[in-house]
């Protein structure tokens, strides 16, 4: 005799996001959060992206937000300090999402 309960649960990992919120391929996905900054004497500009991304999405958007805080996250007083947190959490985002599988080719 089968027990209807055990079939009707779903699987533990159901919950996990299986499709990339960028580009909406099935994918291993992971929760990153990507951050910006540009800094303009007395102002600055923070920028975050905050979502699950395949690992190709997540070097496209760390490679966007990273090389444009490289480049004009330094300038201000704030920003040069804050830069320096930026530029380790994305590099940490994304060495720890170099680790996910290519999402799948076909849909
Ligand atoms: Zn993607």
């Amino acid at each position: 005799m089968t027990t209807p309960a055990a079939a009707a649960d779903p699987p533990a990992d159901s919950l996990v996001p299986t499709h990339c919120d960028r580009c909406r391929r099935t994918a291993t996905v992971d929760h990153v959060t990507l951050e910006q900054n540009i800094g303009a004497l007395v102002l600055r500009f923070p920028k975050r992206y905050r979502g699950y991304l395949c690992r190709e999405c997540s070097a496209h958007v760390f490679w966007r937000f990273t090389l444009i805080t490289l480049f004009f996250g330094w300038w201000g007083v704030i920003s040069f300090f804050v830069t320096f947190g930026v530029l380790y959490r994305n590099l940490a985002t994304y060495v720890r999402t170099r680790a996910l599988p290519p999402p799948r080719t076909s849909a």
